[in-house]
C-alpha cells in the first residue's frame, strides 16, 4: 500500500472516530443520552408496573403492592437510604433523583427512584429510594448497530479515497522511477504521464527541467571535447617546430631550453589526451562489452606498466573466470590505479583479485602515504590533487582517478578507497558478475 493512501487512511479513520464521539456527546447534551433512552424503553414494563400499579396504591398500601410485584417479577426491588443512592450516582444525575425522576444506570441494568418526596407512603418514605435491579436492559445490540454504521461510513469514504490516491500514486511512482534513472546518469529519460493524470503538470515541469539539464551537460561535454580537440593541432605544430629548431641548434644552452619546452609540450599533450578520454567516457551511454578473461587482462595490466623500481606483485585468486566487459576501458582503470601506486608507494605494490558468487573484486594495495579519510570522496573529482607540491614532482593532472571511476561506473561497478593493511592506500574496484563463472 502506498504511503499517501496509508496516511490518508489513518487520518480518515481518526476523524471518523472523533466525529462519532462528538456526535454522541452533542446528542446526549442536547436531547438526552441515546443509550439511556434505549434502556428506558427496554425497562418500560417494570417502569409501567411501578408508576401505574405500585404508585397508584392507596395511602399505606404502597409497600404491600411493591411486595406483590416482587413476587411475580424477575427483577429485584430493594429499598435503600437516599444518601446511599446519591453516592451511587454521578453528580449530574443526583439532581434528577432528588426531584423524584427515574434514574437509569445502564451499566448495572438498574434504576433508582425515590419512594416519594413528602413521606406520605410510610413513615420516613421521603428518605428512601427504590432500587430496581436485573432489569431486561441490553444495549449490546444498539452498540453493534452503531459499529456497523461506523464501518459502512468508513468504507464509503475509504473506497473513493483509495481510487483517488491510486491515480496520484501511479503518477508519482512513474516520476520517482524517472528521477532514479536520471540520477543514475541516464539523462535522456523522461516521465510519461497521461494528460488526465493528476500529477501531469508536475511531470511536465520535471521533464522540462530534465531536458534543460541534459542540454547543458551535452553542451558542456561538447565544449570540453572541442577545446581539447582544437588544442591538438597547435600542439602538434609546436612539437614539429621545436624538433626542427633542435636539429639546427648549435648552442648547448639552447638545446637544453628546447628540451624543456618539449617536456612542457608533451605534458600539455598528455593533458589534452586525458581530457579527450574523459569527455569520451562522459558521453558514452553504454559499453561495447565482450567476454574477457580476467586473469589474462590483469596480468597484462602489470606487464604493460612503464618501467619503475616499484615492482607490482600480482596475487590473483584462482578461478577468476571471464566477465563481459570493455577490456580496454577496464585495463585503463586498473592501469591508472597501478601507475598511481607506483608514484606513491615505498617499494611494495600488490594487485589482487577474487571472485564471489555475484561480484568480482579487484584491489590495488600499496605501502605509500595513503589517502586521509576526509579526502576519500574528493580525490575522484577531476583535477583534485591531495598535496599539490608532492604531485608537481610526480607530474599528475588529477584526472587519473576520475577517469578510472567513470570507466568502472560504466561497467555498473564501484571504485572506493580505504586504508591498506600494508599501511598505504587500497583502491577497490567492485564489478557485478551476473554471468556464471565460465
Ligand atoms: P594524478 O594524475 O595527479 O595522480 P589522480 O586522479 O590519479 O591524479 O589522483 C588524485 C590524487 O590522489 C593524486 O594527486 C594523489 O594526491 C592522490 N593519490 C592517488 N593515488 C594515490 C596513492 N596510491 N597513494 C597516495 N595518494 C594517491
Amino acid at each position: 500500500m502506498n504511503r499517501i493512501f496509508f496516511r490518508f487512511f489513518v487520518l480518515v479513520m481518526l476523524s471518523i472516530t472523533a466525529a462519532t464521539f462528538v456526535i454522541y456527546f452533542a446528542f446526549a447534551r442536547l436531547f438526552g443520552d441515546p443509550l439511556d433512552d434505549i434502556a428506558r424503553r427496554q425497562a418500560a414494563a417494570q417502569i409501567f408496573l411501578l408508576e401505574q400499579y405500585v404508585d397508584q396504591a392507596p395511602r399505606d398500601e404502597w409497600l404491600t403492592r411493591l411486595n406483590n410485584v416482587r413476587e411475580v417479577s424477575d427483577a429485584r426491588y430493594d429499598l435503600m437510604p437516599l444518601a446511599q443512592a446519591r453516592d451511587a450516582l454521578g453528580a449530574g444525575r443526583r439532581a434528577d433523583l432528588e426531584r423524584g425522576a427515574i434514574v437509569i444506570d445502564v451499566g448495572s441494568k438498574s434504576f433508582y427512584r425515590r419512594v416519594d418526596l413528602d413521606g406520605e407512603r410510610y413513615i420516613g418514605s421521603q428518605d428512601e429510594v427504590l432500587h430496581a435491579q436485573d432489569l431486561p436492559i441490553d444495549i449490546g445490540q444498539a452498540l453493534k448497530m452503531e459499529l456497523l454504521r461506523y464501518v459502512i461510513v468508513a468504507i464509503a469514504l475509504l473506497v473513493p479515497i483509495a481510487l483517488w490516491s491510486r491515480s496520484h500514486w501511479q503518477g508519482l511512482q512513474s516520476l520517482s522511477r524517472m528521477a532514479d534513472e536520471f540520477g543514475a546518469g541516464k539523462l535522456s529519460v523522461r516521465a510519461h504521464l497521461k494528460p488526465s493524470d493528476t500529477v501531469y503538470p508536475l511531470g511536465e515541469r520535471i521533464n522540462h527541467m530534465a531536458g534543460r539539464i541534459e542540454a547543458l551537460m551535452e553542451s558542456q561535454r561538447n565544449l570540453l571535447h572541442s577545446v581539447s580537440h582544437e588544442l591538438r593541432t597547435p600542439i602538434a605544430r609546436l612539437e614539429f617546430a621545436l624538433e626542427l629548431l633542435d636539429a639546427k641548434a648549435r648552442d648547448a644552452d639552447l638545446s637544453r631550453r628546447i628540451a624543456a619546452m618539449e617536456g612542457d609540450l608533451s605534458e600539455l599533450n598528455n593533458l589534452v589526451k586525458e581530457l579527450l578520454d574523459m569527455s569520451k567516457l562522459d558521453s558514452a551511454r553504454s559499453l561495447q562489452g565482450a567476454e574477457a578473461d580476467l586473469d589474462a587482462l590483469l596480468r597484462d595490466c602489470c606487464a604493460t606498466l612503464p618501467p619503475s623500481p616499484q615492482q607490482v606483485a600480482c596475487e590473483l585468486a584462482p578461478g577468476l573466470g571471464t566477465l563481459e566487459l570493455d577490456a580496454r576501458l577496464l585495463a585503463r582503470a586498473v592501469g591508472n590505479l597501478l601507475r598511481n601506486a607506483q608514484k606513491y608507494a615505498q617499494g611494495r605494490i600488490v594487485l589482487s583479485a577474487r571472485r564471489a558468487p555475484d561480484l568480482v573484486e579487484i584491489a590495488v594495495d600499496d605501502n605509500g602515504p595513503g589517502i586521509p579519510a576526509e579526502e576519500r570522496d574528493r580525490i575522484f573529482d577531476p583535477f583534485y590533487r591531495l598535496d599539490r607540491s608532492r604531485d608537481r614532482a610526480t607530474g599528475g593532472f588529477g584526472l587519473g582517478l576520475s577517469i578510472a571511476q567513470k570507466a568502472v561506473l560504466l561497467h555498473g561497478g564501484t571504485l572506493r578507497v580505504e586504508t591498506s593493511t600494508m599501511g598505504g592506500a587500497r583502491f577497490v574496484i567492485t564489478l557485478p558478475a551476473n554471468s556464471p563463472n565460465k
